[in-house]
């Protein structure tokens, strides 16, 4: 089968011929339908952390189930479904507590073992959800993490509440849902971006009020407004300063986006004025399942578009200079 893999921190990913995955005990193959092709994936190329190599990455999997391994029921072959993505044991410390986005056994799909940029994709059958028969394939794809994300770092992670202002900086995959999921907890969202397009597509999804982030006294003026919470996801030093600098005393600094920081604290702001900072990453197989419901239910829309899996390094090219609206998912 073919597959695009990371074979080192370069440009793009280099197509290989291998072997089909064969499900072990406990696990399915599954024939992708949709891969969601997500900014980490850039990091990954960059070099932000140790990968395996080579490793096909693509870790926003939707598909039908091809084969079941020994022991597993309650699936079935044909069945439409989506991975979740940190495809975790189940039974550590950390998935014990509900935490299983953090499993200490954890085997992330696309990031850890091999992923969606291919034919098949095999990993656990826990690890399967099926997908309500509302959700395309490509927005369920996309669920179980640009929706996903967003979803748990506003709602679980910041505790975002009706009635809150949110500063949602970054309006790629992961923001431009966020933008909706924000609105869906009740709260009025100020959306960012230093491309006009993402701003006009923030309007539209009913973004209060949106700012271009390279406009500095516009940004200066963000301050006045006295947010409760400024989610950052793009994780530029740029960018997590200037949510330190505008969030109200008393505020939440929400970091999601992994772009290269080195670290700028501004420890006055935390120790004088009460500046709580929170991370986030990913989400529980729970939430995977509320937001599936979401969307069949129409009240989540993630705006997604399709490209062929050949296409992958172009998609990837264009996601570097911001020039992807919402997200794409690559289909065979
Ligand atoms: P994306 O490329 O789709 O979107 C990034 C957006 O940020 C683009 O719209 C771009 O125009 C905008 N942007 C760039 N620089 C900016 C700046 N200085 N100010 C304001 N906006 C700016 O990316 P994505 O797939 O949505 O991912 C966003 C980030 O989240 C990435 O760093 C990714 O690795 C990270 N991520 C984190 C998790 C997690 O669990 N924490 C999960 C998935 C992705
Ligand atoms: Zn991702």
């Amino acid at each position: 089968m073919q597959a695009w893999r990371y074979v080192g921190v370069q440009q793009s990913l280099e197509r290989q011929e291998i072997e089909q995955p064969k499900p072990g005990p406990g696990e399915i193959v599954v024939r992708v339908r949709a891969a969601g092709v997500c900014h980490s994936d850039l990091h990954v190329l960059e070099g932000i952390a140790p990968f395996p190599t080579p490793l096909t990455l693509g870790h926003e999997v939707a598909g039908t189930i091809e084969e079941l391994g020994p022991g597993v029921r309650d699936l079935a072959v044909g069945q439409m479904v989506v991975l979740y993505g940190p495809n975790s044991e189940g039974d550590c410390r950390f998935c014990r507590r509900g935490e299983e986005n953090l499993c200490a056994a954890s085997q992330p799909i696309g990031l850890g073992i091999d992923g969606g940029y291919a034919d098949f994709v095999r990993c656990r059958a826990r690890s399967a959800i099926v997908v309500p028969a509302e959700v395309r394939p490509e927005q369920a794809a996309v669920a179980t993490d640009a929706v996903l994300t967003p979803y748990h770092a506003l709602k679980s992670a910041a505790r975002l509440r009706a009635g809150e202002t949110a500063v949602i900086i970054g309006l790629g995959g992961l923001g431009m849902n966020a933008i909706e999921i924000a609105q869906l907890l009740g709260a009025s969202v100020i959306a960012m971006d230093v491309v006009p397009e993402k701003l006009a597509h923030a309007r539209a999804l009913g973004a209060h009020e949106t700012v271009d982030g390279r406009d500095a006294e516009a940004v200066a003026a963000l301050a006045q407004r006295q947010p409760d919470l400024v989610a950052d996801f793009v994780g530029l030093e740029s960018s997590v300063r200037m949510a330190q600098q505008i969030v109200r005393p008393g505020g939440r600094v929400l970091l999601v986006g992994l772009g290269a920081v080195a670290g700028p604290l501004l420890t006055f702001r935390y120790g004088a004025q009460q500046i709580a900072t929170l991370g986030s990453f990913w989400g529980t197989s729970q939430e995977l399942r509320e937001v599936l419901d979401l969307i069949a239910r129409g009240a989540l829309s993630p705006l997604v578009t399709t490209e062929p899996l050949a296409f992958v390094n172009d998609v990837l090219e264009r996601l570097r200079h911001g020039s992807v609206d919402g997200r794409i998912a690559l289909t065979p």
